[in-house]
């Protein structure tokens, strides 16, 4: 069924608890973890629990767990204290933005200065 587990999806087991990940975060819809290779000094994934393979899936299906993760972030840049300096929330949706995890996932970046536009 739309959003159930994937047996091959990385971050499915992240979810499940069958591949570690530092958790920052977790509620009823989703988890935070920090990202296996961060690209600034609070690099963090928020997911659904649910599966959907991007952003605009999720977006379709569950709108609501999309305003969840966003609620989320807000929180983990409060955790770690990049409210005042500023960060990033990023959604990469397809291979061809950079996405390479296709469970949806929005990036939370901060704690150094961030450029524009991105690579
Ligand atoms: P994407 O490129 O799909 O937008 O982002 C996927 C992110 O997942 C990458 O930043 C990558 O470093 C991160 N990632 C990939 N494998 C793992 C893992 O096993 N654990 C954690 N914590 N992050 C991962």
């Amino acid at each position: 069924m739309a959003g159930d587990p994937q047996a091959d999806c990385l971050f499915c087991k992240i979810v499940a608890g069958e591949v570690p990940a530092t958790i920052v975060r977790e509620t009823e819809t989703t988890v935070a973890f920090r990202d296996i290779n961060p690209q600034a000094p609070t690099h963090v994934l928020v997911i659904p629990r649910v599966h959907y393979p991007d952003a605009a899936s999720l977006a379709a299906a569950e709108p609501q767990v999309v305003a969840d993760i966003l609620r989320e972030s807000r929180e983990v840049a409060a955790g770690d204290n990049i409210e005042d300096t500023g960060y990033r929330v990023v959604f990469n949706t397809g291979a061809g933005a950079g996405q390479t995890v296709f469970h949806a996932h929005l990036h939370v970046l901060g704690g150094r200065g961030l450029q524009w536009p991105p690579g």
